[in-house]
């Protein structure tokens, strides 16, 4: 193919198909994405300061009557110096603020920018510790010491939970229960649970990839059912129908 830019790291195996680009070796230069006629490269995502993304995000402002900013990621969290300050920024502009995390951080990354966010999207990936260790590599400890202590304090918090049959949940019935239990015990007044689905696996490919988790995504009227048939007063519990991003 002559129209494979040459890449100064030697990083773009020609003849391949899909084209395979050796991530080892790829310094994320640009010199292809610049170059390429077709635009088929692409790099994803950007370096930007704290007034870079205010700017960026006020361009908008006039559209955000009924909502505003999402800090996501990965973890935005992970970033916290960052995050502090720019949750800063964007409250002096009068934004709505919401953070998606994990909750796997130190209770002083939340005590530091709680007076500036409005909304928690907090992940808890399952209530059993061990499977948590064993599917994320991490105990689920502080994690849900972290949420106990956000449920206290004066700031909206919705759950969010994948179900991936097999993994963080094997008897679903029970186990739905149990956790719409356990978030309705500590106040929280509202639970999503997330649909596994395979949406990812082309990004995978794209990325040169295996993709490995080989499950059959669950019946959404299934767990529609058990949330049906659980749920307590005081939560709305909800099943997401997955969306492509
Ligand atoms: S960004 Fe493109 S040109 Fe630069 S090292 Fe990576 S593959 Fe090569």
């Amino acid at each position: 193919m002559d129209c494979i830019p040459k890449c100064p790291r030697n990083a773009i195996a020609e003849g391949g198909d899909p084209l395979y680009i050796d991530r080892d070796r790829c310094d994320l230069c640009g010199v292809c994405v610049n170059i390429c006629p077709s635009r088929a490269f692409e790099i994803c995502g950007r370096e930007m300061s704290i007034d870079m993304v205010v700017e960026e995000v006020l361009r908008d402002k006039a559209f955000y009557s009924y909502g505003g900013v999402t800090l996501s990621g990965g973890e935005p969290l992970y970033q916290p110096r960052f995050v502090s300050r720019l949750v800063r920024e964007l409250k002096r502009h009068g934004l709505h603020i919401a953070v998606e995390t994990c909750g796997h951080v130190s209770r002083r990354v939340f005590d530091d920018i709680l007076d500036y966010i409005d909304l928690i999207y907090y992940d808890l990936k399952a209530l059993d510790e061990e499977r948590h260790i064993a599917f994320t590599g991490v105990s689920n400890k502080l994690i849900i010491s972290n949420l106990e202590y956000l449920a206290g304090r004066d700031v909206n918090v919705v759950v969010r939970t994948p179900v991936v049959p097999g993994y963080n949940f094997v008897d679903l019935e029970v186990e739905i229960c149990r956790l719409v239990e356990f978030v309705a015990g500590l106040g929280i007044g509202r639970l999503e649970l997330l649909p596994y689905h395979r949406f990812g696996e082309e990004k995978y490919g794209m990325l040169g990839r295996e993709y490995r988790l080989r499950v059959s995504p669950p019946e959404i009227g299934y767990l529609r059912e058990i949330v049906d048939k659980c749920r307590p007063r005081n939560i709305s519990a909800e099943v997401k129908t997955p969306i492509l991003t």
